[in-house]
């Protein structure tokens, strides 16, 4: 709520007399339990010490488009407070929340150029935050700025997901690599299971647009783990931490504490992605062989990344799981067989593309269906026995007497 005691002129004595700054909130991956980064959070300390929080203040900002100085005077500050946090986390990535006031101007991205060309920072220590709400009107605008952004190499992620009217439609118009899903939708899981529905939904929807997906509002140990399970990439929360000034953001950073981790969620994510390229591939045989190829072009766009490289499953044997386990020799087994699944995949394709016969179609799909077999049989074993090995872990450490999802298994009801 925006405190109706303070005016835009407090706002602006306080933002020249420096009594603005940043707080820190620690985003941890759920593949290593580990932080990776944090989002700045704008601070008013009074000079009594008392601290008033952005809902305050800065929707007076935003209506009376003072939100732009706000902008230009703290993200030079933002700049400083990053150097000195990659001086011990060189790749931590610190999310910072703009307006949309704040594209539609060019000084922005002017800045951030002239940031990351002086080296002062990486572009991968800067990611920006827009909530959907803010974009509705003018997305023709903003997607130039965040355009010139992306060129920078600076990751945009959309806030508050699942809370407007139109974020599905943008994700698909703008260049968004990160959804951060709403606090509010998050926190109503407990409550209403439809918000679960909700919440595994947008995160297999971003998986298939290769977006990364961020949790906000995690408080409990619970949640925590659930996300992590249905295969969330990253988190933040009270539970982790809550926002921090620099200082105690850095030495929470030196001290590298460590959350539950898992791989099992994005494991589990690749093998939905596999079945799911089958079951893709089959839809579009069926819908290109009931039609003529003159209604060819009314069909939807089906995007069948026949590459293996592109595939969701390939993506993840190449990089995500497999770096941050140290070898990928486990999933060697998978690269010839899913290979050829993709090579027969476009076979069918082809065989239908180019009208062959029935039966030619017809041993096209078995050999295309033989071979994702294959593929599903050694996905699903290496989830098997990376779930083998969490729990064995589980177990170590409750013999070292270390309470592990305790809560999860508590009186909760698990539906
Ligand atoms: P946001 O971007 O959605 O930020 C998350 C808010 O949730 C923060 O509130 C954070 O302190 C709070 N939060 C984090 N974890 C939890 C949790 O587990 N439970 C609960 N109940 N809350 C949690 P904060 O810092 O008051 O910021 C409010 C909003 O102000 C932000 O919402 C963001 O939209 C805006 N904001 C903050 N800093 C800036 C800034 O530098 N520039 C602009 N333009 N907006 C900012
Ligand atoms: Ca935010
Ligand atoms: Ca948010």
């Amino acid at each position: 709520m925006p405190d109706a005691s303070i005016d835009l002129n407090d706002i602006e004595r306080a933002l020249h007399a420096g009594e603005f700054c940043f707080y820190f909130q620690p985003k941890v991956s759920f593949v290593t339990g580990q932080i990776i980064g944090g989002e700045a959070l704008l601070r008013w300390i009074k000079p009594d010490g008392s601290i008033v929080e952005p809902g305050h203040f800065l929707p007076q900002a935003e209506k009376s488009g003072f939100i732009t100085n706000i902008t230009a005077v703290m993200l030079p500050e933002l700049i400083e407070d990053i150097e000195k946090i990659k001086a011990i986390k060189t790749d931590a990535q610190i999310a910072y929340n703009i307006s949309a006031l704040d594209l539609y101007s060019p000084y922005l991205v002017k800045m951030l150029r002239s940031f990351i060309g002086s080296r002062r920072i990486n572009p991968g220590n800067i990611q920006i935050e827009i909530t959907e709400t803010a974009v509705v009107d003018n997305s023709d605008r903003f997607k130039t700025a965040l355009l010139d952004l992306v060129a920078l190499g600076i990751e945009i992620a959309m806030d508050d997901f699942g809370t407007g009217y139109s974020s599905l439609d943008l994700l698909s118009r703008l260049p968004i690599s990160a959804v951060k899903l709403d606090q509010g939708v998050v926190r109503r899981m407990t409550e209403d299971v439809k918000n679960t529905h909700i919440v595994r939904s947008s995160l297999y929807m971003a998986r298939e647009l290769s977006i990364k997906t961020v949790a906000e509002g995690v408080e409990s140990k619970g949640t925590y783990t659930y996300l992590m399970s249905a295969g969330c990439n990253e988190v933040q929360g009270y539970w982790i931490s809550p926002p921090l000034p620099l200082n105690d953001f850095i030495q929470l950073c030196i001290h590298q504490p460590q959350w539950p981790r898992s791989t099992f969620g994005l494991l589990y994510n690749a093998w939905v992605n596999h079945i799911s390229y089958r079951r893709k591939v089959l839809d579009a045989a069926l819908t290109m062989s009931m039609t003529s190829p003159e209604e060819w072009k009314s069909l939807p766009k089906m995007d069948l990344a026949h590459s293996p490289a592109r595939c969701r499953l390939g993506q993840w044997y190449m990089g995500e799981v497999s770096e941050t386990e140290g070898s990928n020799r486990k999933y060697k087994q998978l690269e010839e067989p899913h290979r050829l699944m993709h090579a027969a995949g476009a076979s069918l394709i082809k065989a239908i593309r180019s009208e062959s016969g029935a039966r030619d179609i017809a041993r096209a799909t078995r050999i295309f269906l033989e071979y994702s077999d294959v593929v599903d049989a050694e996905v699903s074993r290496i989830v098997e026995r990376d779930l083998e090995k969490t729990f064995d872990e589980l177990d170590v450490e409750k013999a070292k007497n270390v309470p592990v999802m305790s809560d999860l298994l508590g009186e909760n009801d698990v539906d």
